[in-house]
């Protein structure tokens, strides 16, 4: 039997729940299908960027998390050897944004949030266990056939499907759009660590850069509660995953890129592989793509959650616009702006973010430093700086887009 809604969404991550939310407080109809039976609590994204928080604050959705995460202001660029290179304050653009901080919570939490919201709106149902496999559509609407959790085929029509079901988009391969970029050599090893490291002198938010043993380091915990903290490496591309996921091997790396004797209590550790990808077109008539299945990179910079956010509350305006009565066209608009920022913003920030970590050339890190220094010096410099790394950038390039 074949059931229908005004837009389907795929994908029940953090950005299909908020294009979800958005498209039901406008007053659309969706259904949102999920192949897990429940959220995933994976540790993924973690760190928030101020335009993400403005763009969640309409919904109650900011005020409710805050309180559960940290803010945080100052952040690092160091250099293993060298130490301290740069130190960025948010606080100097307390005048151009409400949320002058990165703000640090594990994803799920956003997921969460979102979801409650939506189990009281009237125009959404989240259906869990329906995994889809593939899209058909004609000029009029979409047909999405997916697997329930029996493993019974259904198929549920819509005038608009969204694909934000991450990296592997079935929505994205269905519609026979491309996902063009490449995939880094080497797995990134993640860990959480309950230690002091704040009492060893980094900054809430560290990127600390080396040839070989670059790392990213969040506090994920707040101080009055704890001392869980986040570091991703590089892992050595020759060994096998089993290896890399040895604790002895991430208890070297820790103690070589925090350069300390002794071991981390590590109460967590994963691997993944990193990708810098994106896909060739964000629309193809009636089936549009958001978040990862649109576009993916490396974590150096936090840009993957926040800009799958950018893309969905974007998207949703201009989908509901489309729903009651505007000109379709709107929908390339979304496909120009979003697709545009994330090429020229996050992929060649995240590419150029990866290479300054791991510069290997002794005088071009050198230079490096020497620039990162003078941006610091100057004002107006850290100012753009700040703007950029931030993504306030991204959303104003993406808006001056006709
Ligand atoms: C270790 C790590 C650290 C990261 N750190 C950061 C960070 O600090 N800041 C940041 O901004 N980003 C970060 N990211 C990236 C961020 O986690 C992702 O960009 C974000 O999860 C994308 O959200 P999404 O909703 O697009 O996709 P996902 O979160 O991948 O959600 C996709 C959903 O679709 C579902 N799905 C998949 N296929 C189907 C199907 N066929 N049918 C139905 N459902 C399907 C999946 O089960 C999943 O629930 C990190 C990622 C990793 C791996």
């Amino acid at each position: 039997m074949t059931s229908e809604t005004q837009v389907v969404i795929v994908g029940a991550g953090p950005v299909g729940l908020v294009t979800a939310l958005a498209l039901a407080r406008s007053g659309i109809d969706v259904v949102v299908l999920e192949a897990l039976r429940e959220l995933p609590r994976e540790q993924r994204g973690a760190a928030f960027h101020p335009p993400t928080l403005e763009m969640l604050e309409p919904f109650g959705i900011t005020d409710d998390l805050l309180p559960l995460g940290l803010r945080i202001p100052v952040w690092q660029i160091r250099d293993k050897e060298e130490g301290v290179v740069a130190e960025f304050d948010l606080g100097m653009l307390a005048g151009e944004t409400r949320y002058p901080y990165r703000f640090h919570l594990p994803q799920h939490h956003l997921a969460a949030d979102v979801l409650a919201r939506l189990e009281r709106e009237p125009r959404a149902a989240v259906v869990f266990g329906a995994s889809v496999e593939e899209v058909k559509q004609d000029g009029e609407r979409v047909e999405v056939r997916y697997a329930d959790a029996d493993g019974r085929f259904e198929t549920i029509a819509a005038r608009w499907v969204v694909g934000c079901d991450g990296a592997r988009s079935a929505v994205r391969k269905s519609s026979g759009i491309d996902y063009e970029g490449f995939t880094w050599p080497e797995r990134f090893l993640v860990t959480n660590v309950d230690e002091d490291l704040a009492g060893e002198g980094f900054a809430e938010t560290s990127y600390v850069a080396d040839p070989d043993k670059w790392a990213v380091i969040l506090r994920l915990a707040d101080p009055r509660v704890g001392n869980l903290w986040r570091i991703a490496m590089p892992s050595d591309p020759d060994l096998p995953e089993e290896a890399v996921l040895a604790e002895d091997y991430a208890q070297d790396m820790l103690r070589d890129v925090l350069g300390r004797e002794r071991n981390c209590k590590l109460v967590y550790q994963s691997t993944y592989r990193v990708h810098q990808r994106v896909a060739s077109s964000f629309r193809n008539g009636r089936v549009l793509l958001a978040g990862d299945a649109a576009h993916i990179n490396n974590p150096i910079g936090g840009f993957g959650l926040n800009g799958g956010v950018h893309d969905a509350i974007n998207l949703s305006e201009k989908l509901a616009a489309v729903c009651t009565g505007a000109d379709c066209a709107l929908l390339d608009l979304y496909d120009r702006q979003r697709r545009h920022v994330a090429v020229e913003n996050v992929q060649r920030q995240s590419i150029r973010n990866k290479r300054l970590m791991q510069e290997r050339d002794p005088g071009v890190r050198r230079q490096n430093i020497d620039e990162l220094r003078t941006v610091v010096r100057d004002p107006e410099l850290a100012r753009s700086y700040l703007r950029d790394s931030s993504m306030i950038s991204s959303v104003a390039q993406a808006a001056a887009i006709r």
